[in-house]
């Protein structure tokens, strides 16, 4: 029998707080009683620890599947890692049939960021004829103003922290656009067959990315958006302003 104890209701704790004030105590205690009632009256969704599926608050007991389980590891996982490597392949049939491409979701699109120029040069340099190789699973979506903030911001898990902060700073003090020197958004037309699992309306741990995970695999991909580092830039421009450098590719 799981308790709400078992999911990730910090996004509750932080609301409840706000309500109440930051000088009203909140102790663990009466959080403990709020959540009492809450998991019989409230229906909000939130996401379980283990395999990151969402349930409302008052239909929480459940069982955790493997496949689950594995998308709630990588979408926590860092670049790299053993799970977006190797960890998928007893899964593939099941989240393939579990989590199938929705037919709106076939035109997906994935936000890079590129810390320094050299990293930059090193994938267009790599990108030969638009071909992309991902030797690993890897995460895209459905939304290209979510690819467009991956592109532009260092974003928390996907880079060291002090480099973060170190670029959060840089970017502050220059009145730059973004972080780092270059982001890109590349854009795809995605077969079924290519998908490892489309969790955009899953939302398995609870983010918002719309994202859908694909296969390692060779893809042929459109260069949707360059953005380029503009220092003394006030005004952050949107995708439909972004410095447009097909040709430079
Ligand atoms: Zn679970």
């Amino acid at each position: 029998m799981k308790t709400w104890r078992d999911f990730d209701v910090r996004a509750i704790q932080r609301i409840v707080q706000e309500h109440l004030g930051a000088d009203r105590e909140w102790s663990d205690a009466r959080f403990t009683t709020f959540m009492e009632h809450a998991t019989h009256d409230l229906s909000i969704p939130v996401p379980c620890r283990i395999c990151g599926v969402q349930f409302p608050l008052n239909r929480l007991d459940h069982q955790c599947y493997p496949e689950d389980v594995w998308i709630n590891g990588y979408v926590h996982s860092t670049h790299g890692s053993e799970i977006r490597r190797t960890g998928f392949q007893s899964h593939i049939e099941r989240l393939q049939q579990k989590y199938p491409l929705a037919p709106q979701h076939h035109q997906l699109f994935r936000g890079l960021h590129f810390p320094t120029d050299a990293v930059f040069e090193a994938f267009a340099d790599a990108l030969d004829d638009n071909v992309y190789q991902c030797d690993t699973a890897t995460s895209w979506t459905t939304d290209a103003q979510r690819a467009a903030q991956f592109a532009r911001f260092m974003l928390k898990g996907g880079h060291e922290e002090a480099l973060r902060h170190q670029e959060i700073r840089r970017m502050i003090d220059e009145q730059a656009n973004m972080t780092g020197a270059f982001g890109v958004v590349l854009a795809l037309t995605v077969r079924p067959d290519q998908v490892l699992c489309d969790i955009a309306d899953a939302r398995i741990g609870g983010f918002p990315e719309s994202e859908v995970i694909l296969l390692p695999g060779t893809y042929h991909v459109a260069i949707h958006d360059i953005f380029v580092r503009q220092a003394g830039t006030t005004v952050w421009p949107g995708t439909t302003d972004a410095v447009r450098l097909v040709g430079v590719l």
